[in-house]
């Protein structure tokens, strides 16, 4: 996204209506400073007719390094919680961040960055349409409840956002190393396992084959 930088990224993107697309595109954005920073775009991975989107902060260092999101250590366990909990594989849902390029050093997304890589992550739920949103932490709870509120308080219970259900959960990198925040997302996923067998209703047969990922 070059030439076209003074044209507003949601009024662009309202043209794209395929995921692919979405993603060739967000992997030519030089939108804010971090464009000169990064190693890759992480776009996000998954299946893009999922019932259930997670949505983690920002890329760290092996993600910056591969393009995906949730490589390292804390994408172990969250691959560990889908797989033994809700009996799911990557293949299955789909992942992405608030923030499609890494901040460097891992520092904390600027407000200013949040707000220029938010339309990204709009369209990318817009086009995925999932039933059901997991958020990890506080950053990405707060964007899409689009108020200050804290992990602690909310974890655990599922939000009606209108066109889908939002449920924060702890970010896994909290987990590794405190007990307790471990033990509070095991519980977190265990509930959204119940959701999902309440809530989530399978997509019509049809649309439901099995993609590529992306
Ligand atoms: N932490 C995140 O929030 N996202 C990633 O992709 C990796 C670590």
């Amino acid at each position: 996204m070059s030439s076209d930088d003074q044209q507003p990224l949601s009024e662009i993107l309202q043209a794209v209506s395929r995921l692919e697309d979405l993603a060739t595109l967000a992997r030519q954005c030089r939108r804010c400073q971090l464009a000169s920073t990064r190693t890759k775009v992480v776009f996000g991975v998954g299946n893009p007719l999922t019932n259930l989107m997670f949505i983690g902060e920002a890329p760290g260092f092996h993600e910056d390094q591969q393009g995906l999101p949730f490589v390292g250590a804390a994408g172990k366990l969250l691959d560990e919680l889908l797989v033994s909990i809700l009996g799911k594989t990557r293949q299955d849902i789909y992942i992405a961040n608030v923030l499609k390029c890494r901040p460097p050093n891992n520092r904390d997304p600027f407000p200013n960055e949040i707000e220029t890589c938010r339309p990204w992550l709009e369209k990318q739920i817009e086009l995925i349409k999932p039933q059901i949103i997991c958020t990890l932490g506080n950053f990405s709870t707060r964007v899409l409840m689009g108020k200050t509120v804290y992990i602690s308080k909310v974890h655990g219970q599922a939000f009606d956002l209108r066109n889908y259900l939002l449920f924060p959960t702890y970010h896994p990198a909290a987990a590794l190393y405190t007990a307790a925040t471990k033990n509070s997302l095991v519980e977190d996923f265990t509930t959204l396992a119940d959701l999902l067998l309440k809530d989530a209703k399978p997509k019509p047969y049809h649309e439901n084959k099995q993609l590529e990922l992306f």
